[in-house]
């Protein structure tokens, strides 16, 4: 392994000296950038163990079994979760199916005063949403706090607006419901996937029965307390937790009149095989290799901000994370300068600091595949800069974030889905050979482009294969703008006036 470490680190660097600029990993070791502790405070209430959502109330498992959700920063068990067995998904689609003819012949009007209500009642929650979602996942507070809960408030307000519009969206059509939707979600944006899920589908007239990820159940249940404290009618949104073999039971369930899936590529393949022979109709919100184009005139301050959004926001649990770096090699050194200084100033280690900007990675599983990447990316010949200085606490699954040079395309960091806080960075000369390395992917799902120049802008996004181009910015979301991917990314779109196509029939 051949590995390059700045200064700071106590370690040589065979790189020449940046020029004269405030030096801020001085600075930080230094003390004038020392952050005092700033722990959140609020405790939220967690139960000891957790039912299941079905019909408006929460009842014990079928089976009785449960598992440990942990605090993946403390190793600690949160709570119990109930293990959702199939004759529990079958009464929580039967629970939906019984609720559907009463929900989507509600006025249209009506449905989108209980999505009001449910942002509502989410803004008001907040701080206590935001503060679990943390606990639960190990993402910062900042984050849960700034990003994912006014988010997942946004899509149910913007969704709640399209509720009596349905019909601007389908023109010349008359929109209907498609009936019992199931709804598998990941564990990177709990809350807000599962409010990207559920509006759409509420406002279109839908009943749902959705799965939370295993390790990160604790807001969607709080979501169905919301529902029940709104007084959304009993069925209209089921919640059942468990892992895999639920939400496989979901998948094969024949009452479920569409399947709306976002996690892996491995598990979205079996899913669409699964569903293929059958008339359930399916969307698939998938993996991501994403890259970053950094081009020579592009103002660089800027897009290292840019570039550290991309790969390190949410520890990189990031589907769109832009995990590819293409710089253009003129600047190629200044860049990898620049982002080592800066990502010696980023703050690993408590999620519930309000100061920290990488969390905790949120499961054992999850360390230890980025920890095979690591391994991978080492032993096939590329340079590991290891820059980051915190000092990461005793217990908790942690990965410092840290960005690889030498990168050629065919190796396996260049390659796979990493979903850690890992950079692949390689050069480009020309934008045409920008626009190759780029889609030299299995993957179709997201790519940010820096340059002050508009024309190239609009040249090198019309040409790139992904489902979301970011120019001189990355990882923004809104509830407006249409998400999802081409390739292996998957297939059909969420926000959006496109997004409610997908829980509606229009012929
Ligand atoms: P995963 O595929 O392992 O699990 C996702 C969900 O599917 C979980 O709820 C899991 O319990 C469930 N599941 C697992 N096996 C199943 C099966 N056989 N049938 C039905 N359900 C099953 O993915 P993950 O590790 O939870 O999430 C990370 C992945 O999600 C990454 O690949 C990431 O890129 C992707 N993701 C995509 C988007 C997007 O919008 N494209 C957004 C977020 C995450």
């Amino acid at each position: 392994m051949t590995t390059v470490s700045h200064p700071q680190s106590g370690q040589p660097t065979p790189r020449s000296t940046p020029p004269a600029r405030l030096d801020l990993r001085a600075a930080t070791s230094g003390g004038i950038f020392e952050y005092a502790p700033a722990p959140e405070s609020v405790r939220p209430e967690i139960a000891e163990q957790y039912g299941l959502f079905i019909n408006g109330s929460f009842v014990d498992p079928a089976g009785g079994k449960r598992f440990a959700t942990i605090n993946p920063a403390t190793e600690q068990t949160l709570s119990m979760v109930a293990e959702a067995s199939p004759s529990d998904v079958d009464a929580a689609v039967k629970a939906a199916r019984d609720a559907l003819p009463a929900w989507s012949a509600l006025p249209a009007k009506e449905r989108g005063k209980y999505l009001y209500r449910i942002a509502r009642r989410l803004q008001e929650r907040a701080r206590e949403l935001a503060v679990l979602e943390t606990l639960d996942g190990g993402k910062p507070i900042k984050e849960s706090r700034d990003v994912d809960i006014p988010l997942a408030a946004a899509h149910f307000f913007y969704h709640a607006g399209w509720a009596d519009k349905l019909h601007y969206a389908t023109p010349g059509r008359t929109p209907r419901p498609v009936g019992v939707c199931g709804q598998i979600i990941p564990w990177n944006f709990p809350l807000l996937m599962a409010s990207w899920k559920i509006a759409p589908a509420l406002a279109c007239g839908n009943t749902v029965v959705l799965k939370p990820a295993e390790t990160t159940s604790l807001t969607a249940l709080r979501l169905a307390e919301i529902c029940a404290e709104v007084g959304l009618p009993r069925g209209v949104v089921n919640i059942v937790t468990g892992a895999g073999t639920t939400g496989s039971a979901i998948v094969n369930h024949p009452g479920i009149d569409k399947i709306a899936f976002t996690g892996s590529t491995p598990v979205g393949r079996k899913i669409a095989e699964a569903v293929a022979p059958t008339n359930k109709k399916l969307t698939l919100e998938l993996g991501g290799k994403s890259a970053n184009i950094i081009f020579e005139d592009a103002s660089l301050d800027q897009a290292i901000e840019g570039i550290i959004e991309g790969i390190y926001f949410n520890q990189g649990h990031v589907c769109c994370a832009g995990s590819r770096l293409f710089v253009q090699e003129s600047i190629l050194d200044r860049v990898i300068s620049k982002l080592g200084d800066r990502m010696a100033s980023l703050r690993v280690g408590d999620p519930m600091d309000k100061n920290t900007d990488v969390g905790a990675i949120n499961s054992k599983e999850q360390l230890s595949t980025i920890n095979s990447f690591l391994e991978a990316g080492d032993r096939e010949g590329a340079v590991r800069h290891d820059v980051c200085r915190s000092d990461l606490p005793a217990s908790g699954y942690w990965c410092k974030p840290c960005f690889y040079t030498g990168v050629q395309p065919s190796h396996t960091i260049a390659r796979e889905e990493i979903f850690g806080p890992v950079l692949a960075v390689m050069s480009f000369r020309t934008p045409d050979e920008a626009i190759s390395r780029a889609n030299n992917s299995p993957y179709g799902l997201a790519a940010g482009v820096w340059t002050d120049k508009g024309s190239k802008i609009f040249d090198v996004a019309k040409h790139l294969d992904a489902g979301i181009v970011w120019l001189n910015t990355y990882n923004k979301f809104d509830p407006t703008s249409p998400f999802g991917g081409f390739k292996e990314s998957g297939f059909g779109r969420e926000g959006g006036r496109h997004g409610l196509t997908a829980y509606l029939n229009t012929d």
